[in-house]
């Protein structure tokens, strides 16, 4: 029958990319979706990715063969250092499995599939209030309901570091955490390092189970250890714990779909036939979902990570996309600033990453795309990317005009 399957709603980011695109205005401005943009607002392949496809164009061995079910191995393995450190207890006493995703969108699933069907505990995801809106779709269509802890203080615009601890700490003992180790989607605001000691603390207390999504190393501070410290540090306290890593942003090879899924086991005498066994039910899941993972992005990454002086060359790329994004935040506050617009704005310097949560309404939103072309989510979140030295002064202006009237 005709209504049997009810029309969907469509996806809210990839409604604005549409409604951007129809816009013929010359001054429009995308600021919705999350991929990075040079100051032409153009989008940019990373020098050493160049670098690493002109190396696979040039290599004669390589085919087109299935890769292996668990990806390919000079890829997953040096994800995981890249993610945990080289030093990791973790990978020092061979306790955790890597499984290379389709992306990072891939790997939260696959960790959500394998949750489903092993988890013994409270079968419900706490999530952070806001979180990246995929996170409730993902886990709910394999059965695992979310639910939210605060986040983002409305006053402050900063972290409401009180109410996340408190509602972690009320959850029901053996309940998922997603935690966002760094650059926080939507807000980019993110807890201190001390802050996640505390964190760990409480959830060790009630013995929660963490899983990290982790689509932004390299992007908050620029610095590869500095952005995967809070992972590194709940695997130093021995938590057992999941994370999803996606190469998309870092390496901007977003349509690739390259990623990377690695679960860890506490340490102790049976961690490492714990692991191979989880092990071989990742495998399991995997084969019934996509039986292979896809090979050029793996195999570009797969290049950089494992070459001293591609490596070097990729942290330098990192720095300069994170700094463009540093300045376009100095500059927009200072913009606002010197404008006079009603409010505070340093939490524009004081979010990190890929976003900044404005604080402007869902009212200023829609205005904003009415009267000057500025195409943002409703709950007020730009991506930082998408501001440029040609646009910036037309933007802080529009946004001056809307919270002024
Ligand atoms: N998690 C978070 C928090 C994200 O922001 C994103 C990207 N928007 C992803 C996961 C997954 O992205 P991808 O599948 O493109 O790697």
């Amino acid at each position: 029958p005709s209504d049997v399957v009810p029309q969907a709603p469509e996806d809210p980011l990839f409604g604005l990319m549409a409604a951007f695109r129809a816009d013929e205005s010359p001054d429009k401005v995308d600021l919705g979706i999350g991929a990075y943009r040079d100051d032409n607002a153009k989008p940019w392949i990373l020098p050493v990715v160049k670098k690493a496809d002109e190396i696979l164009r040039n290599d004669p061995d390589l085919n087109h063969e299935y890769a292996p079910i668990a990806g390919i191995q000079s890829f997953t393995s040096k994800a995981a250092e890249l993610m945990l450190g080289a030093d990791s207890p973790a990978l020092k006493e061979k306790r955790s499995a890597s499984i290379q995703t389709i992306s990072g969108t891939g790997a939260v699933h696959l960790g959500a599939l394998f949750l489903a069907k092993f988890f013994k505990g409270n079968r419900t995801v706490y999530v952070s209030n806001p979180t990246w809106a995929n996170h409730h779709q993902i886990f709910s269509n394999v059965g695992i309901p979310t639910k939210q802890y605060p986040y983002f203080d409305k006053k402050t615009k900063g972290l409401d570091f009180e109410g996340m601890k408190n509602a972690i700490k009320d959850a029901p003992e053996r309940s998922i955490i997603l935690l966002h180790p760094c650059a926080h989607n939507p807000t980019g605001v993110d807890p201190t390092l001390d802050q996640w000691k505390e964190l760990a603390e409480v959830i060790r207390s009630k013995n929660h189970f963490p899983f990290f999504d982790s689509a932004y190393q390299g992007f908050a501070s620029g610095n590869l250890a500095r952005d995967a410290a809070s992972v590194r540090y709940f695997v130093e306290q021995g938590f057992e714990l999941l994370i999803a890593q996606s190469f998309a942003k870092n390496f901007g090879l977003y349509g690739e779909r390259a990623g990377c899924f690695h679960a860890v086991t506490a340490p102790g005498p049976d961690a490492q036939t714990t692991i191979s066994r989880i092990a071989s039910q990742l495998a399991i899941l995997q084969r019934s979902e996509i039986s292979n993972p896809p090979l050029y992005g793996a195999r570009i990454v797969s290049l950089v990570l494992n070459d001293a002086k591609l490596f070097a060359e990729w942290e330098d790329n990192l720095t300069t996309m994170s700094g463009r994004i540093m300045d376009m935040r100095n500059s927009l506050r200072a913009k606002l600033e010197e404008l006079g617009t009603p409010g505070t704005w340093n939490h524009i310097t004081d979010q990190i990453g890929m976003f900044s949560f404005t604080g402007l309404t869902e009212e200023q939103v829609m205005r904003l795309r009415k009267e000057s072309h500025i195409y943002m989510t409703k709950n007020g979140r730009i991506s930082m990317a998408g501001l440029n030295t040609k646009n910036i002064d037309y933007f802080a202006k529009a946004v001056h005009a809307v919270v002024s009237s």
